[in-house]
């Protein structure tokens, strides 16, 4: 019997496991399974993860001897390790890869699990008897007044008592509190839960469905803004994990995850929220993830990622916003959280929730082909009332900074309400184009463009810089035009700079504040700026870092401009994309009892899309597209997958891409004759932007109505795409199921 070897995943670009004899000397066991492992790799160590143990592939004495273990125990084990081998299975993508994706960085890099006790403050005997003395409305007297009943963690004072430290520290001084070590998530908590609103009819039924749930049950609830979902999922949370002791894991898009939002959390349910983001530093993250792991974190609320968040006592999980394009991770290991999500909620047997206002068209399929069930939330929660929606012809009107006459009245009509005003465009910067109006040069990004195809640089700060939005470069613009030497260079277009400087200048009587990414970067910089306009009447310009999130009580108006050129794109799902959005930021207006309004301004008020969408809202738009879907054949009536390449040399893309086309071509030749008749590789050609960042670009598709059909290709050829000597000369990835065309 040949002595038993690990079978490591390591973090490297090769699809397949490496072996090792186990450190010491000892015996692999099949109870290494998802122990991390360091391992010495050519001259370098890297972490890896236990996989499985079996007989070497090759001599066995002629195996390196792993370094030493890392976990006296397995880190990933069970439903997480299968998940994760799923997910490697399905993207075609290396489990170490995989792995170390679904692992915080700390813990990528071979550190520690971290301990997670949690600490709390409560009162002691002598304090308890003292509270009366303290004066009243000061800072030590609401601490103690909040701790008095039972211990309470840490992180939910920051919630309750601002400012607590400095009088926990006063009282502890005079022996009246002290900080205590809470173990087990039952006495986790210790503010009571706040109170709920009674659940409407709608919701009540939401909430008895997950209630009566058994093992895995996917369930899309469909609700505009503001119709309660959050409430449904709070409630079925308190309900089904909080009540018997087990763990919620919710999704938020990553402009939805605000620090709002987590105290509304804490607050309801009277447990730690354990928040999973990239806002947190690497210690907070492997803290939180080593808190789920133990199954003390009951409730886990993060980003894309925390949809790796182990779940050892599983109780539920949800997708807020599921349809939002944040959910996909655009580049390394492509995986769509949401996916993930209900791949995870059915090897756990445990409901999960997908809500949204705007499904996406994949999970409306879903949900009518009786997969899914399907909830919805049809009125706002409370009286708010649904804004009415009005297109705005604008042809032939005279435009200031894009703006017509009759929006500019509407805004003053809401402003003189006492409103606050919404001015939503797509486009950052000030102007998107500089032209020469002498000869017809435009300045163009010298490492994005090719000779057909260039790629304009967007004005910014006022007319004094050009830069890219796709590579970031940047540079002061020309005083003159670089071919004919004119002064006669001019922006065109229009950003939401040039709507600010228009809009600060006609309404100088109210704040103007613009809203973009670079003012936000921080993770609480949104709410800072919205703070800024206080509750008095005002205008906010932005893009669609404003079109969901934050409540706006008093946004009374919402005006979205400079939709056209979304309405004429080639990719397919452009369509689904500006639906979502607009019916998204349309959703900000009237929150709280005012109605609201919004004006959809453009030149093309008889496109069907605005037609359909406003006629008949989000449902009436999704059944069109489904169908032309259907006919065309696109996603979700077939399934797709991607591969680019790119190279700082033009043609190389090509030729590796021909090569993998001609495998896969090969490939379907040993498929079933229907089935190879039916799946289509499309390409190479030229990426929809053929160059970025000094990259030369291209792309090949593959396209199947099922997917075993598709998957046997690329089975079959993507360990040998790794060969091929073409694609040594590239980078290339596959993207499974891609969202974006790009
Ligand atoms: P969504 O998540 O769909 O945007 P929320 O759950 O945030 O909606 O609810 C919107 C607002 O309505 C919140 O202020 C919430 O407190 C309130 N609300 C939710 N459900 C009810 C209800 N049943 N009765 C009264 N108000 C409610
Ligand atoms: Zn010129
Ligand atoms: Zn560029």
């Amino acid at each position: 019997m040949p002595v038993p070897v690990l079978k490591i995943a390591l973090p490297l670009p090769l699809p397949r496991l490496f072996d090792y004899r186990a450190p010491a000397g000892v015996g692999a066991v099949p109870g290494d399974v998802g122990r991390r492992v360091r391992v010495p790799f050519g001259p370098r160590e890297l972490v890896g993860v236990v996989a499985a143990t079996g007989p070497a592939d090759g001599e066995a004495p002629a195996l390196r001897e792993a370094l030493a273990w890392l976990d006296p125990e397995p880190l990933l084990h069970g439903e997480l390790l299968a998940s994760a081998q799923w997910l490697a299975r399905y993207l075609h993508a290396p489990l170490g890869e995989v792995l170390s994706t679904a692992l915080p960085a700390a813990l990528r890099r071979g550190e520690p699990v971290p301990e997670t006790a949690v600490h709390a403050w409560v009162l002691t005997a002598a304090g308890q008897g003292a509270v009366g003395g303290l004066r009243q409305g000061g800072r030590p007297r609401r601490l103690a007044e909040s701790i008095r009943g039972a211990a309470v963690s840490e992180d939910l004072l920051d919630d309750l008592v601002e400012g607590w430290r400095p009088a926990a520290r006063s009282l502890e001084a005079r022996g009246l509190a002290q900080r205590v070590v809470l173990d087990g998530p039952a006495q986790a908590g210790g503010a009571p839960a706040l109170m709920g609103h009674a659940p409407n009819a709608e919701q009540a039924a939401a909430l008895e469905a997950l209630r009566t749930a058994e093992g895995f049950a996917p369930v899309l609830l469909e609700g505009v803004t503001g119709s309660g979902k959050t409430e449904v999922y709070l409630q079925a949370i308190a309900e089904r994990c909080l009540a018997q002791g087990l763990q919620a894991l919710v999704l938020v898009p990553e402009i939805g995850l605000t620090p709002q939002m987590l105290a509304r959390f804490r607050a309801r349910l009277g447990v730690p929220v354990h928040a999973l983001h990239s806002g947190l530093s690497d210690g907070e993250r492997a803290r939180s993830w080593a808190a789920a792991w133990r199954g003390e974190a009951q409730v886990i609320v993060g980003t894309r990622s925390a949809v790796f968040a182990p779940l050892p006592r599983p109780g539920l999980i949800v997708v807020d916003e599921e349809h939002d394009g944040s959910y996909k991770q655009q580049d390394g290991i492509r995986y769509h959280a949401r996916d993930v999500a209900l791949v995870r909620a059915r090897a756990l047997g445990v409901p999960v929730v997908l809500g949204s206002a705007t499904p996406s068209l994949e999970t409306l399929h879903n949900a009518r082909a009786g997969r899914y069930a399907h909830l919805q939330l049809r009125s706002r929660a409370g009286d708010a009332r649904p804004p009415r929606v009005r297109v705005h012809d604008v042809r032939k009107r005279p435009l200031h900074a894009g703006l017509s006459e009759e929006l500019l009245v509407a805004v003053r009509t809401a402003l003189d309400g006492g409103g606050q005003v919404l001015v939503f465009k797509n486009r950052r910067g000030y102007a998107p184009v500089l032209l020469c109006h002498d000869c017809g040069w435009s300045a163009a990004c010298p490492r994005c463009s090719t000779a057909e195809h260039p790629v304009p640089m967007t004005v910014h700060a006022g007319g004094r810089r050009l830069q890219c939005h796709h590579c970031g470069s940047r540079r002061p613009v020309p005083m003159a035009c670089p071919d004919c030497a004119s002064l006669a260079l001019q922006p065109q277009g229009v950003g939401t700079e040039r709507i600010e400087e228009l809009l600060a200048a006609r309404f100088g009587d109210v704040p103007v504040l613009r809203i973009d990414s670079a003012s936000t970067r921080r993770r609480d910089g949104l709410a800072r700026e919205l703070a800024k306009l206080g509750d008095g009447p005002g205008i906010l310009v932005g893009t669609q870092m404003l079109a969901k999130g934050h409540d706006l009580p008093k946004l009374v108006l919402v005006c979205v401009v400079g939709i056209d050129e979304g309405l004429f794109s080639a990719d397919f799902r452009a369509s689904e994309k500006l639906a979502q959005l607009l019916i998204q930021v349309s959703g900000r207006a009237g929150r709280a009892e005012r109605p609201g309004e919004v004006l959809l301004q453009t030149h093309h008020p008889e496109h069907p899309l605005l037609q359909v969408l406003v006629g008949g809202g989000y449902r009436a738009f999704a059944d069109a597209e489904l169908g032309q879907r259907e006919a065309a054949g696109f996603p979700p009536f077939a399934h797709m997958a991607m591969l680019r390449a790119e190279a700082q040399q033009a043609g190389q893309p090509d030729a590796f891409l021909q090569a993998a086309a001609a495998a896969c071509v090969a490939a379907r030749e040993r498929l079933p004759a229907a089935q190879a008749r039916a799946l289509m590789v499309s390409g190479p050609v030229p990426a929809p932007m053929p160059r970025r960042a000094g990259m030369h670009r291209a792309q090949l598709v593959l396209s199947s109505p099922g997917r075993p059909a598709l998957h046997a290709v690329l089975g079959a050829v993507i360990a040998g795409l790794h060969a091929l000597p073409e694609a040594r000369r590239v980078r290339w990835s596959l993207d499974v199921d891609p969202v974006d065309l790009y």
